[in-house]
């Protein structure tokens, strides 16, 4: 797709815009054209673009992570505008797991793309527009960068990287030198999508929840019953493997674990119990499990099949309750982070969802 055009001619291009909506020159062309708030953008509708905008969202709810094959509209100007006009319909329907979830199905859009394009074109992306300090290995690195093409600056790939489970991505597994750690091409494409998803969800916290015009309401009602559908196919108790609705007590767990602290029998016990309560397979929580120094694979495939039931006893175990899980010093703040009815830690996903949202702050309503 871009062997057409030489590259200096590419990246100022409206095909380069549409593929990276993101990029300060399609928010420029969009501004120019359409305007840049949620009021310019509604008075000069387009409607083929808000049909692509809202086919952007509909197709993140649906498929999630799973892009396929990405497609870019013939008209150009349909796809650069899209992107904000979806931004603005994810921005207004104020649900955190939809907003994610656009997010992240755009950022893997994003790095399929990069992953066609030259070298040099995913460094200028990387660097200029996402200013990610990376660069190509120095050939005198050669011995020290492990055949690896490219580097990174330390506090970057230690920032983008913690998005990203595998115990590839350790740093202890990693050629680190003079502050830049070696990655190949695809990885390096891998950090600039983690730098996309978190830029776009700023963005859609930045916008608030903005009034969008008349015409888009049809198309909000339509997109939430489609979030709704997701909803009732989701994970046993309503639960996402999504860490944003998990429990303050088991967020907490995570975190020790990621980060080395201390957890305990008893804590080990309580995160393996949740993760496999709302949907994650036995090798996914070991996958948690490794990102740990002490990870000792053997162990950790002992203890999560037998209490996933598929060893000893066969008996699948629960997720300890509430209260037992103040009893061991595990609850987080007598928790008064959620619902009151709670009773046990799996039904915090489906009583937060009862709960009326906030309203949150209100971003100064410009979309691109
Ligand atoms: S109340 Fe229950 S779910 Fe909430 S933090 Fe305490 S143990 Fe966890």
């Amino acid at each position: 797709m871009t062997a057409d055009l030489p590259e200096e001619f590419y990246l100022s291009s409206k095909l380069f815009m549409a593929r990276y909506p993101f990029v300060s020159g399609a928010k420029d062309y969009v501004a120019k054209y359409w305007g840049s708030t949620v009021e310019e953008l509604s008075r000069s509708w387009h409607s083929g673009a808000v049909d692509a905008a809202v086919r952007r969202v509909v197709e993140s709810i649906i498929r999630g992570e799973d892009v396929g094959e990405v497609r870019v509209s013939e008209d150009l100007d349909v796809e650069i505008l899209s992107f904000p006009i979806a931004l603005m319909t994810v921005a207004s329907l104020g649900d955190r797991w939809l907003a994610k979830r656009w997010a992240l199905h755009e950022s893997r859009r994003v790095e399929r793309l990069l992953s066609d394009e030259q070298d040099g074109t995913v460094l200028r992306v990387l660097r200029e527009e996402l200013g990610i300090n990376c660069g190509v290995a120095e050939s005198s690195e050669e011995e020290r960068k492990g055949g690896q093409p490219f580097r990174i600056r330390l506090p970057e790939y230690l920032r983008l990287v913690k998005g990203i489970d595998g115990t590839e991505w350790r740093l202890v597994n990693r050629n680190v030198h003079d502050g830049w750690v070696y990655v190949s091409r695809r990885e390096l494409i891998r950090l600039a999508a983690e730098e996309v998803e978190s830029r776009i969800l700023k963005r859609v916290v930045e916008v608030g929840q903005p009034k969008v015009p008349d015409e888009l309401v049809p198309h909000l009602e339509a997109i939430k019953r489609v979030v709704l559908e997701r909803a009732a196919r989701r994970e046993p108790y309503g639960g996402f493997k999504g860490e944003e609705s998990w429990p303050p007590c088991m967020r907490a767990l995570k975190h020790a674990l990621l980060s080395g602290g201390k957890v305990g029998h008893f804590g080990n016990f309580a995160i393996a119990t949740f993760l496999l309560s709302i949907g994650y397979t036995v090798e996914e929580v070991i996958g948690v499990y490794s990102q740990r120094a002490d990870f000792d694979v053997k162990i950790a495939r002992y203890q999560t099949e037998h209490i996933a039931g598929l060893r000893g006893s066969r008996t699948k175990y629960s997720v300890p309750s509430c209260q037992t899980m103040r009893t061991h010093n595990l609850c987080i703040e007598q928790g008064r982070l959620c619902p009151a009815k709670i009773r046990n830690p799996r039904q915090f996903a489906r009583l937060m969802r009862g709960r009326p949202r906030g309203t949150g702050e209100v971003g100064k309503g410009e979309v691109t």
